[in-house]
């Protein structure tokens, strides 16, 4: 294996479902997130010694993405942001479009030093985005809390759902969010678990056409495009930059680190300590409140699995791109019960 992309000692992403708690009702939701916190969510005191676990990565520490639910229905939140920034942690949050999300938890979010928030926009207008969201006014109140973003120098991402459902509205999100001055587009390629099992996934030759799309808008202002649950946005990457002559691929597309996908890179800790190899895969390698989150990450035999590519099925092991894609682990679960089977959402055919 391509040892530059094995990430076999520390994850470069660490989420950490602070709750499972929210207000809204999106249906593609992962978590299938319901109001009220679950009892079995980590106490704050569990929840300050696993950011103490997570520091015993080391340098250079993963960036730390606090997720949820809501993490602004978690009432300790600011102080697992102290804790973890004195640790030494870049932190994210991802909080929901609701009234929580208002000017002053904008600014105490910057104040506390969070590098960035992600704001979710599934639709360009409002009948399209609180009609995937659940709940009238979200669409008005996210554009909103951008808006205080760029009043508080608060760097955010919007993050948009890829299905059947919004695949003709993406230019337009697209617009919006450069007209927001978003920092980054993360779009998410939905995998069917949680309440995303009543949505469509799109078929790999959209797939493919859209990855076209992305690279021509990676191409013009507006802000950088990354893709989760779709790392084959790397290999249409690649083959573009070789078509155009130049081996080395798009600086501003491709989404995150060549190699990253489920279990090699990133790592997923549930509300109640499961460790996951990403939010979508719920297969558990233990749960932090009887075992070492670094030990998990490194040590555990599904972990172990998912950074094994020649052990990979189908299209995906005999692909001359699994050491820098490898396909998505956790639609490859969803769609046959084996995380190590191939992505069906690629249309590639190997060469060999
Ligand atoms: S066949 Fe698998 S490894 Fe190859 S590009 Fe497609 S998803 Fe990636």
């Amino acid at each position: 294996m391509t040892a530059s992309h094995v990430f076999d000692q520390a994850p470069r992403r660490a989420y950490w479902e602070v709750t499972r708690a929210c207000d809204l009702a999106c249906r593609h939701c992962r978590a299938e997130a319901a109001p009220e916190a679950d009892p079995a969510e980590l106490t704050p005191e569990e929840g300050q010694r696993l950011l103490r676990g997570l520091a015993r990565f080391g340098s250079p520490l993963p960036h730390l993405v606090l997720t949820g639910g809501d993490p602004l229905k978690r009432a300790d939140l600011f102080s697992l942001i102290e804790t973890a920034r004195a640790l030494g942690f870049a932190v994210s949050v991802a909080p929901s479009g609701t009234p929580l999300l208002n000017a002053r938890a904008i600014w105490r979010l910057k104040a506390a030093g969070v590098e960035a928030i992600s704001l979710s926009l599934d639709g360009a207008d409002a009948a399209r985005h609180d009609g995937l969201r659940g709940v009238p006014g979200c669409f008005e109140r996210t554009l909103a809390a951008a808006r205080e973003c760029a009043a508080a120098g608060l760097p955010f991402q919007v993050n948009t759902l890829v299905s059947e459902e919004t695949l003709d509205d993406l230019p337009a999100i697209h617009r919006l969010a450069a007209a927001l001055d978003a920092a980054r587009w993360s779009l998410f390629f939905l995998v069917a678990v949680g309440r995303g099992r009543v949505l469509r996934p799109i078929t790999a030759e959209a797939c493919e056409r859209l990855f076209e799309q992305l690279l021509d808008l990676a191409g013009t202002p507006g802000p950088a495009i990354t893709t989760t649950e779709a790392p084959h946005f790397r290999r249409v990457a690649r083959e573009r930059a070789r078509r155009a002559g130049h081996e080395e691929r798009p600086q501003r597309a491709a989404g995150h680190a060549a190699g990253i996908r489920d279990g090699n890179g990133i790592m997923f800790i549930s509300h109640a300590g499961e460790v996951h190899p990403s939010g979508f895969l719920p297969l558990s390698a233990g749960n932090v409140r009887t075992a070492d989150p670094v030990a998990l990450y490194r040590d555990s035999g599904l972990f172990g699995l998912l950074r094994r590519v020649d052990l990979f099925g189908g299209r995906c092991g005999r692909c001359e791109y699994r050491h820098v894609c490898g396909g998505s682990r956790s639609r490859a679960w969803a769609s046959t019960g084996d995380p190590l089977a191939e992505d069906p959402l690629c249309l590639y055919e190997p060469r060999s």
